[in-house]
């Protein structure tokens, strides 16, 4: 099965982070690494972009609020239930 949209996560309990990416791909001597790691809230995203917003251009929509980086990684994991029964 697999999960395109807001709505199929929001409706399967999905949990959301967000992972800053800055420094992690330019020269380390120049930018500072921020690697700011952030749980989103997933009702809010689905009142802010709708059910049936697709969850990968979510990451191109995120701003990092420490340095104001765009280049952010989106994770998305299913609830603890889910991912013990899928481990069996
Ligand atoms: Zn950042």
């Amino acid at each position: 099965m697999s999960i395109e949209t807001l709505g199929e996560a929001y409706r399967l309990s999905w949990r959301v982070r967000a992972r800053c990416l800055r420094g992690t791909i330019e020269a380390p001597k120049r930018l500072i690494r921020c690697d700011f790691v952030a749980e989103l809230d997933m009702q809010t995203l689905v009142w802010a972009k709708g059910l049936r917003f697709p969850l990968g251009r979510l990451g191109s929509r995120l701003m990092c609020p420490r340095y104001g980086s765009r280049d952010v990684n989106v994770i998305f994991e299913p609830p603890p239930t889910a991912a013990r029964v899928a481990a069996r």
